[in-house]
C-alpha cells in the first residue's frame, strides 16, 4: 500500500494517542501512560500519512449483491413488491 505525506490546513486529532497525548501501549504499566511521540504531548498534528487510492476494496464475503438504483414498490393484493437494478459484488468491484 502507498502512503503519502499531506498537510491539512488545520490541526486534527492524533491517530497516534487518539487526541490525548499520552498513550498506554506493551511497555507501560497498566496504570502509566507515555507521552505520545507522534504529536509531542499535543494531542494533534496537521501532517498525516494517506493511503493513496489505487483500486476499490473488496467488500467483506457475506456481501454478495450491491444495490445500484431502487426501481419502484408495488403494491399487490397488500404485498410490498421492490424491484431493483442489482450486480453481483464481483461486477461492481471492477465498475
Ligand atoms: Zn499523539
Amino acid at each position: 500500500m502507498v502512503k503519502q505525506k499531506v498537510t491539512l490546513p488545520f490541526n486534527t486529532y492524533c491517530q497516534n494517542c487518539n487526541g490525548t497525548g499520552a498513550y498506554s501501549g506493551g511497555a507501560e504499566m497498566e496504570h502509566q501512560a507515555v507521552k505520545c511521540y507522534t504529536c509531542n504531548g499535543t494531542g494533534y498534528v496537521t501532517e498525516i500519512e494517506l493511503d493513496v487510492f489505487v483500486n476499490k476494496r473488496h467488500l467483506p464475503l457475506k456481501i454478495t449483491e450491491v444495490i445500484l438504483e431502487r426501481l419502484k414498490e408495488v403494491d399487490v393484493d397488500g404485498k410490498v413488491i421492490r424491484t431493483v437494478r442489482s450486480v453481483s459484488s464481483d461486477i461492481f468491484l471492477e465498475m
